[in-house]
């Protein structure tokens, strides 16, 4: 008779924390799951007998490596590149890569653990995965963006396949990096293959990959909304960031008839009284993603009150979609949303809220989805940017805006089948989020026997 895994969440938690020091971000993405797990898996004795959680929270590998590069002055310059392959029970690894300053083991080992619950919501074949580097794009040429990829993709293509391993975007790689990363893989390859999403449109890209985290984060919203039978018409929303995420779901606002009068940058946020409308978005659009500036800008072109080194939360608003980063709302922050009014929280950025922050949300009895339910949209049409390269086809836009759709909308559905509470009304979404995406990924272990 095997020894069974009757620990208690605390216990659990101990462990983890011993055997990953350092690694405070780790701890919270795991701590947040397991709260949800340990309660469903109390009566179930088989995922206790296989291990189940511990297993899935320590990555399949870690890969790490230096990144030489040449700057245009000529010198030498030396960054960390990583990939966290966190499990491929269901499906090839799928995560984005992330390059930022703030790169290291902990956060990319908290993305790819929540991206594993994720990519099995969407219900499409993929696994977990997050990588990336410590590099700052930030104030870098075209060209040493370039080398910086080139550099990267040497090394990293060993570890990638369309059947092994498919990266994608995240902060601070977007269309450009994509394009010069999928470069590099050709040419050390020669093989035209399906080995990382967000491509462009001219070489493999998805019609809506750009679009669908923003647009899934606010479709998210409309659906828990829907349920309590109101919509997002004429709600005053908070946006938090101004990237890929933010720009889209805000996009999505507009289309929906709510009205934006927030984003962020690192640097600061703006707050626009009369609302961000299509043409100051496309400004916005502009000045990030081709001339690469401050938000700052934005608020002196439209004359709106600028705020240097804050956040967006003490703005009094209906809804807040939170698009920048982790831990971007504070549990202060959270409890002044719900003091200020605020009916529902869709999370656009991973992990956008500090664990007791995520608690206020659920005990105020919030309309509140979490980042791997709300976020999911994107890397569910990189999943179909991967069925598209295997059948070398491209759909048609309207396919894939319907099949988003179809697809947020069963999520929000399995979340609603695992969070509602008995007897009651209330979705706890963050636990169905939780045990919905578990189920998936524990069976499919279990199926595999000790690996
Ligand atoms: P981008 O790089 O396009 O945009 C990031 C935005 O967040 C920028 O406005 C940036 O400001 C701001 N930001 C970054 N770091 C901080 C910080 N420490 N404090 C305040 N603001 C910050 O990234 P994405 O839009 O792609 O990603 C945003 C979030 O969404 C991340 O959490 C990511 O993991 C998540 N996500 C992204 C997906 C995608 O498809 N792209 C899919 C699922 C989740 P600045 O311009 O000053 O750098």
């Amino acid at each position: 008779m095997a020894v069974s895994d009757h620990v208690n969440l605390e216990q659990f938690m101990a462990g983890l924390k011993r055997r990953n020091p350092n690694e405070p971000e780790f701890h919270q993405a795991v701590y947040e799951v397991a709260a949800n797990v340990f309660d469903y898996i109390a009566d179930k004795e088989i995922y206790h007998e296989m291990q189940i959680l511990r297993r899935i929270a320590v990555p399949d590998r870690i890969i790490m490596f230096r990144v030489c590069w040449e700057d245009d002055n000529g010198n030498i310059r030396v960054n960390k590149g990583y990939r966290v392959q966190n499990n491929n029970s269901i499906g090839p690894y799928k995560g984005g890569l992330r390059f930022d300053p703030s790169v290291n083991v902990s956060i990319l080992k908290f993305l790819a653990f929540e991206q594993t619950f994720k990519n099995s919501l969407t219900g499409l074949p993929m696994g977990g995965a997050k990588g990336g580097s410590d590099f700052n794009v930030k104030g870098k040429s075209d060209n040493e963006v370039m080398r910086f990829c080139q550099s990267l993709m040497t090394e990293l293509h060993r570890h990638l396949g369309e059947d092994i391993d498919v990266p994608a975007g995240d902060i601070g790689v977007g269309a450009r990096e994509i394009g010069y990363l999928f470069g590099q893989y050709k040419r050390l390859t020669n093989r035209f293959v399906g080995v990382l999403t967000g491509k462009g449109m001219e070489y493999g890209g998805s019609p809506i990959r750009t679009e669908a985290t923003g647009y899934g984060t606010v479709y998210m919203m409309q659906d828990m909304l829907k349920r309590n039978r109101e919509d997002i018409e004429g709600k005053n929303c908070l946006v938090s960031g101004s990237g890929n995420v933010a720009t889209y779901a805000a996009e999505k606002i507009l289309q929906l008839g709510g009205k934006v009068v927030t984003l962020s940058d690192s640097a600061g946020f703006v707050y626009d009284k009369n609302g961000i409308n299509e043409e100051k978005l496309a400004y916005i659009i502009d000045l990030k993603t081709v001339r690469r500036g401050r938000l700052e800008e934005y608020a002196r072109e439209y004359d709106v009150e600028y705020h240097a080194g804050e956040r967006p939360w003490q703005v009094p608003g209906d809804l807040a979609f939170p698009c920048a980063t982790q831990n971007e709302i504070s549990t202060a922050e959270a409890r002044t949303l719900i003091s200020n009014g605020c009916q529902g929280v869709s999370e656009g950025a991973n992990m956008p809220t500090e664990a007791e922050g995520m608690k206020a949300f659920t005990d105020a009895r919030l309309l509140y989805a979490p980042s791997k339910a709300a976020n999911a949209g994107g890397v569910a049409i990189s999943g179909l940017e991967m069925s598209q390269n295997s059948a070398r086809i491209t759909w048609k836009e309207q396919e894939l805006q319907d099949l988003l759709r179809e697809i947020m909308e069963n999520i929000h559905d399995r979340c609603v089948e695992y969070g509602k509470e008995p007897g009651g009304d209330y979705v706890d979404y963050v636990k169905g989020a939780n045990i919905a995406g578990f189920i998936k990924v524990a069976d499919a272990m279990i199926a595999y026997g000790v690996v």
